[in-house]
This record gives structure tokens, sequence and C-alpha cells, in this order.
């Protein structure tokens, strides 16, 4: 068995505490426990000085027992193989979650993109994409962006994908510029799961979101949008954090216009709408919803305790470590977990491929209403579940993807 880290040990910790509830069959559990495939890639590219520099980039195939592997591609200077392993994991209990016919898999380049050029960026993706190239396509494994990658990067992967098999191939990768092949909705997608999910969490216990406080860390795609369409419904938005600096204000931030402050500064720091918050206030606020939209491992049993959320909604991918989740469920703290609460991301992108492969391309208000009824489902099925077997909703999203995995590898049976 190979040798996991710590984030791949955090999700194993979540996995089993819902496996050993459903009496999962053993051998079904060593299967679901092991990544499929895991793939080390190294990729020089020229550098703008002229100098040649040799990028780590990882891509792993977590499992493709209910279609092709899906998931994104992020480029930080923290990326590892565990961390990669961990979130290729996620992704396949996130597809199964959402019922879409997809595996898990995620793949990261280890680079800091802040400090490199548009062409070393575009020169890093091609090389990269060209050393998976036989482990990818619509039918295996299909990419999107994560955390510093976008629309452009995407391009840049289906070019070099198409240029490799000699004709346009969209359905290769999601998250794509809507003029070649990408769906409208999608940028937004993961956010307005995240307000979806929030509306039903806070009807579920009895609030109403257009009266809710809420906070986010977090600026990126996922944390400007899970705030702008949550300020939408009404909700009062009154603390943003980022990588940088935070504001507060009690009265409510106005997100439009942080949108676009922060397209000139890069920052939501210094907004003149606001005071300075930190990272360690916004955790500690008095709200209705905490939306965690940053990292992994952000709240950790040296925070959790001083959390005065009534609601955390886990819009990052694996924010909360398993020892803070049971501080937060002791003291009575509802989680939506991140392989239900981000799902919308990879909702639409499915979306998207099957728009792709039809050739037919969907109004945004379609996209929107198909999500809005997936994300209900999905969080209702959760919901339930969790209801029914008497616990919370991070194990309850993992009974109901353990399932679905499980009963497709059990019929599938084993090969040879
Ligand atoms: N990177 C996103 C996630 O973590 C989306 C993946 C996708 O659309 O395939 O869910």
């Amino acid at each position: 068995m190979a040798e996991h880290g710590s984030i791949f040990r955090a999700m194993l910790q979540e996995f089993d505490d819902a496996a050993r509830l459903l009496e999962l069959d053993p051998g079904i559990w060593k299967i679901l426990t092991q990544p499929k495939r895991q793939i080390i890639v190294s990729c020089p590219v020229q550098m703008d000085t002229g100098e040649i520099e040799v990028f780590t980039g990882y891509r792993v195939q977590y499992s493709i027992t209910l279609g092709p592997a899906k998931g994104g591609i992020r480029y930080h200077p923290d990326v590892t193989l565990d961390e990669v392993t961990a979130l290729a994991a996620w992704m396949t209990w996130k597809c199964a979650v959402a019922h879409i016919p997809f595996g898990g898999s995620k793949g990261g380049i280890i680079c800091d993109p802040t400090r490199m050029s548009r062409r070393e960026l575009e020169a890093l993706t091609r090389r990269y994409i060209a050393e998976i190239i036989d482990a990818i396509g619509p039918e295996k494994d299909v990419p999107a962006p994560d955390v510093n990658t976008n629309d452009q990067v995407m391009a840049w992967v289906m070019d070099t994908y198409s240029m490799h098999v000699g004709h346009t191939e969209t359905a290769v990768v999601t998250g794509k510029p809507i003029e070649l092949g990408g769906s409208l909705g999608r940028r937004e997608a993961t956010g307005r799961g995240v307000m979806i999910v929030a509306r039903e969490a806070t009807k579920h216990l009895g609030l109403d979101i257009s009266r809710a406080t809420v906070a986010v860390q977090g600026f990126g795609n996922v944390g400007a949008v899970s705030a702008d369409l949550t300020a939408r419904t009404g909700a009062k938005v009154v603390g943003i954090t980022d990588w940088k600096g935070g504001v507060y204000n009690a009265k409510g931030l106005d997100v439009a216009k942080m949108l676009a402050y922060t397209q000139e500064h890069k920052t939501v720091e210094g907004f003149p709408g606001g005071e300075p918050l930190t990272n360690e206030q916004l955790f500690t606020l008095e709200v209705d919803v905490l939306i965690p939209a940053a990292l992994e491992n952000q709240i950790t049993v040296a925070n959790a305790g001083a959390i005065r959320a009534k609601i955390v909604i886990e819009a990052a991918n694996g924010p909360v470590t398993p020892d803070a989740n049971n501080i937060l469920q002791a003291r009575g703290i509802f989680v939506v977990p991140d392989i239900l609460a981000n799902s919308g991301g990879v909702t639409v992108s499915y979306f998207e491929w099957v728009q792709d492969r039809y050739g037919y391309f969907w109004e945004e208000s379609e996209v929107n209403a198909r999500l809005e009824k997936k994300m209900h489902e999905a969080f209702h099925d959760v919901l339930q579940t969790s209801l029914r077997y008497n616990v919370d909703m991070r194990t309850a999203a993992y009974i109901v993807a353990i399932s679905r995995v499980g009963t497709v590898t059990r019929l599938r049976g084993m090969y040879a």
C-alpha cells in the first residue's frame, strides 16, 4: 500500500466513519481507499530569462468506476502528491453525491503562478498536458479549473490536446471560455451551488437566508461568486478576507463594489467600504453562515472552538480538519461538507461536457435551472440520510457516495 500523508489520511478518516456505519464489504472498502492511478511528470519550461526550469506535475485518477475521471488542475507552490490524491478522492465522492456519471481525479503543478508571465504559464500548461496526454480525453479523464487556473488555461489544455489528436476536441476539458465550447453559467456554478445549499441549510434550521449574516474566507472565483450571489438574496455579507487581508462592515459589505475593487487591486485589503479584518477575526464573527472558500486545513483544533457561526458551508475542498470537525459537531454547528457544498462546479462541468458532445448549447437560464434541481436533490438526499442514520451531514454525504460507488463496483465485478 502506498504511503500517504496527512490530507489523504484526513479523507480516509471521513471515509471510514461512514463505511463502518454502512457495514461496507471489506473487499470493496480496500478498493475504494486506494487511488487507481498516480502520474508524476517533469515539465521543462524555458523561462523569459532564457533559463530552463523543471516543474513537477501530478495527475491522480482516483476512480473511474462511475465514468471518466473528473477534476480540476491547481497551480500552487504547496502542491503535493498527498494533497492531489486526497483531492482526487474527494472528486470521486463529490461526483457520486452530485449523482453525475463521473469518477474522480485531480491535477496539480508545483509552481507560483503569481511570479510567472502569461507566456511561461502557457508553456508550462502545454508541456504538462503533453506529458499526461495518453491518460486524458473525453472518455478517460476530463480536467477543469481549480486554484489559480482559469478559462484561459483550459483553452490551452483544449488546444494542446486537439493538436495532438489532429482534430478539435472540446469535451476533453471543462471550464473553457464560452467561445470555444464552454458552458454559460460554469464560471459562477460553484458559487451558485454554495448559495443554494446555504439557502437550504438556513431553511432547515428555521432561518431565512435573506435575513442571514454571512462571512466569507477567500475572494477567488468561488468565494467572490458565493459572496455576490448570497448578498443578492438579501443576506448581509459582513466580513470577507483573502490571501492578503480583509474587510468588515456590520451593516453589510457592498460586494459588487468589492468585485470591481479587486479587479484593480488583486485583493480586498484596503477596500474603503469597511474596517480591516484578519482571518482569525473572520472565524470568530457571530454570523449565521460562515463560508470558508479558500484552501484546505483552515479550520483546525486551534480555532474551531472560537467559531460562533451557526452554519459552516465548505466552499473550499477540505477546509475543516477531522478533529476540528468533531469540535464543530460537539458545539452543534451545522456543517455542510465540501463534497456536497461545492459540487455545483463539477455539476455544470458535467453539463458542459454533455453540451460539447451534443454540439448543442443551452441558454444560461436552462443551465441554472438544471443546477438548481441537482443541488436541491443532492442536499436533500444527504439531509434525509443524515436524519435516517442520525449522523452529521459529512458522514451522511459519504454514506450516499460510498453506497453509489460501492454498488457499481459490486455490479461490475472483478476483472480477471
Ligand atoms: N475544481 C473543481 C472542484 O474541486 C471543479 C472540478 C470540475 O469541474 O471537474 O470541484
